[in-house]
């Protein structure tokens, strides 16, 4: 594997190897000294143009445990304030010779832009309304670290799908790995085609209590351009998982950050059955997993990288 720009890159046995090599890496994080030599001397560059805590600050964690050597950027405070293209903020840092580049942006499709402007490997870290692959990677082993396989396992997608490019990742991985998907939330926050990534569409939380995994999604006021729904309150009381709603024996998971209060109620975020920390903390395992398959494992019987043979 060269880049991580979809979950639709990666094969089931390639979820479950990074799966494998994130719980083998999750070991040693119970250790005092948490660092591993295997990236000693990569430059991982992280390139942020959207707000973020949980994926960037992981993303950090992953590479330094794997001794890389980190680069941030954030477009607030570089030259992007001062009009200069991706295009061209990608071959400026490219000048440094990262070996992985990690990319946040509100464009679809842009990691596969800068895949093509640089060498370095490219890893999505969310783009717009399109992907969020290692969100779905990281839930996808969480997951199975509790259940042992999703092949059957029934997951609601609750919310606003419409905006969110964690559902959509998380739609086609859980899938991958044999579970059954059902999306539920207001018909104007749901894709119109939505059919047709094989998935059940519910317009109520009337059956909720059917699912063995409750996935709630945030909000995504940002990425609203008209008024989708009445009001919040409505809502919320149509749409909240809370204590009520949300089945005795289901698991809850959200893939952060929270608006308490609106899809989730104060009491279910902290209950026993949700696994909201489990996911936070399985995203620095799991993209060192990643990192570690994109610089090293496809390049371990790589000894002369192509550019310096010869
Ligand atoms: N943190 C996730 C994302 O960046 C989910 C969210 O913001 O709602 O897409």
């Amino acid at each position: 594997m060269k880049h991580l720009l979809s979950i639709e890159d990666v094969s089931r046995e390639d979820v479950e190897r990074i799966c494998a090599r994130a719980a083998a890496f999750s070991e040693n994080q119970q250790r005092e000294i948490k660092k591993v030599p295997a990236l000693r001397g990569r430059t991982v560059l992280n390139l942020f143009y959207e707000a973020s805590t949980r994926t960037r600050s992981s993303f950090e964690l992953a590479a330094k445990r794997l001794s890389a050597d980190v680069v941030n950027f954030s477009a607030s405070g570089s030259s992007t304030e001062k009009g200069e293209s991706l295009k061209d903020t990608v071959q400026t840092l490219s000048a440094h010779r990262p070996d992985a580049i990690v990319v946040r942006c509100p464009w679809a499709g842009a990691p596969a832009l800068v895949a093509e402007w640089t060498d370095a490997a490219i890893i999505n870290a969310g783009d717009g309304k399109h992907e969020h692959p290692t969100q779905a990677l990281l839930d996808i082993y969480t997951l199975t670290r509790r259940l042992g396989s999703l092949d059957g396992v029934k997951i609601w997608v609750v919310g606003d799908v419409l905006h969110s490019r964690v559902a959509r990742s998380n739609i086609l991985g859980f899938q991958k790995m044999g579970a059954q998907v059902t999306v539920a939330g207001p018909p104007t926050l749901l894709p119109r085609d939505i059919e047709a990534m094989g998935v059940e569409v519910r317009y109520s939380l009337d059956d909720l209590h059917e699912a063995d995994v409750v996935y709630a999604l945030r909000m995504q006021n940002e990425r609203m351009q008209q008024a989708y729904l009445p009001s919040m309150r409505e809502y919320a009381s149509l749409f909240q998982i809370d204590e009520r709603r949300l089945g005795a024996r289901s698991l809850l998971m959200h893939p952060g950050p929270v608006n308490r209060g609106v899809e989730l109620s104060d009491g279910v975020v902290d209950c026993p059955q949700s696994l909201i920390l489990e996911q936070v903390a399985a995203g620095v395992v799991v993209r060192m997993a990643v990192l570690f398959e994109l610089l090293a494992a496809s390049r371990a019987f790589d000894p002369v990288p192509e550019h310096q043979s010869a």
